[in-house]
């Protein structure tokens, strides 16, 4: 028996405004960053989960996740996994806490690294990776980690188990697949920042191609002129006949008349969605733009969203309203494994496909897991992941793409946990002499403008 004796929380932050990565219209100099949790046990076990922020406040979420932790120390981890489902409410039902949700906003992006550190603390002590964990579970174990409150006018738990039992015969094959690194086919946008010029562009996308990658997406949004130069580009750089997919990301820029307006003068290069094109809580306007955009002179553009959706209630109105191409669920801006679950239920019962939000630090060690578990488990389909090539160095085990699928996690966990070193070196704001932030390099950031 494992027993939960403390935790601590980390602050780490890496100065990828530097090079403007991960810059989008709305998001122009991100420092990639984690908020830690550490859940520390009477055992040789520690679990390591972490929420992605892109720096400024990410403090705060520490401080959020100080305020949760407590929940479950001094509880035994069998007695929190042996009914998921009731341990998600009782980490929710806080009434104090709760007020400053409910079930969103930065006391839910501290649930998300709490529930995650406990997944994978539970996952090293059953030595198998998360996604193993799930696939080996029957269907009425599945739901039984589900909290159905909000949902069930759209899914009950009797359709989820008749749902998952559905794909249960074919579940052996799928699981083979998996352990052969042939679940998840990746994407990149590792090429398309807002913030790179355009030889730096045409260079990335030309070595992606080569790559062997068949997806492509690019960051749109600031400037309608320059944006149909680097989809030229694009198109120039992966064909329009040769089976390779664009997609767009506009990052919340538009209101819902300018999306319309905006991608339809976009629509000539052919992108099978538009990600995040306006605000992400506007779930009529979402319809809207979906219903207005899918009968252009080109075709259809489909619209994607879910990276800022807050929990399941949002996303069961965005499928119930009809208003998704494609569902991008964030590992940890929603409550953590739980409530994906919820969420891969919910698309499955919609029809719509899933493409977890990857594009940050430790994302795709998460959502590698999640879009196995989708495949294995809940949808018996392949779809695609972003993978974003930078930063995972830092990690104990590293995500990684091989001939265009990401390589299957093996190791017991859910791969977030990062090198002590490398939370030593970026810790904020960190110790003189060994923290990158207390460097003369730092300065350009911590005195120059905020944007
Ligand atoms: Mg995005």
């Amino acid at each position: 028996m494992v027993k939960i004796t403390g935790f601590t929380t980390r602050d780490v932050r890496f100065p990828t405004s530097l090079d403007k990565t991960g810059s989008d219209a709305m998001n122009a100099a991100g420092d990639y960053s984690a908020a830690y949790c550490i859940i520390n046990t009477d055992s040789s076990y520690a679990g390591h989960g972490m929420t992605f922020t892109i720096g400024r406040g990410n403090e705060i979420v520490c401080a959020a996740i100080t305020l949760l932790a407590p929940l479950v120390v001094g509880k035994d981890l069998d007695e929190l996994t042996a009914d998921w489902g009731k341990t998600w409410r009782y980490l929710v039902s806080d009434s104090q806490l709760r007020w400053i949700g409910p079930e969103k906003g930065v006391i839910h992006l501290a649930l998300g690294a709490v529930v995650n550190a406990l997944w994978d603390l539970w996952a090293k002590t059953l030595n198998k990776p998360v996604w193993r964990i799930v696939a080996d579970m029957t269907p009425e174990e599945f739901v039984r980690c589900i909290d159905f409150r909000y949902i069930t006018d759209a899914i009950t738990p009797e359709e989820a188990i008749a749902l998952l039992k559905e794909v249960e015969p074919t579940k052996q094959e799928r699981i083979k697949e998996a352990e052969k690194s042939q679940a998840v086919p990746a994407y990149t946008t590792s090429a398309g920042w807002l913030g790179y010029s355009e030889d730096k562009l045409r260079a990335l996308l030309k070595e992606s191609v080569a790559q062997g990658y068949k997806h492509f997406k690019l960051k749109v949004g600031a400037n309608v002129e320059e944006d149909r130069r680097r989809l030229a580009i694009a198109r120039e750089a992966i064909g329009y006949d040769r089976g390779n997919i664009l997609m767009v990301d506009a990052n919340q820029v538009w209101s819902v008349p300018e999306a319309i307006e905006w991608m339809h003068q976009l629509a000539e290069f052919k992108p099978w969605f538009i990600e995040e094109p306006t605000s992400p809580d506007d779930i009529l306007g979402h319809a809207a733009i979906k219903k207005a955009l899918e009968n252009t002179p080109h075709g259809t553009i489909g619209v994607a969203t879910g990276e800022m959706c807050q929990n399941r209630v949002v996303f069961k109105q965005l499928l119930q309203a009809g208003a998704l191409t494609v569902l991008q669920a964030d590992a940890c801006r929603v409550g953590g494994v739980n409530e994906v679950l919820a969420i891969l239920l919910l698309a499955r019962k919609f029809g719509v496909p899933i493409v977890p939000h990857s594009g940050g630090v430790g994302l795709p060690e998460y959502t590698q897991h999640l879009s196995t578990i989708d495949y294995v488990v809940v949808s018996g389909k392949k779809s695609v992941l972003e993978y974003v090539d930078h930063l995972h160095e830092h990690f104990v085990h590293p995500s990684s793409v091989k001939d265009g699928y990401y390589v299957t996690p093996m190791e017991p966990g859910y791969s977030v946990e990062m090198k002590p070193e490398s939370m030593e070196e970026f810790a904020f704001p960190g110790e003189e002499g060994k923290s990158w932030w207390r460097t003369e390099a730092a300065k350009t950031i911590l005195e120059g403008p905020r944007i």
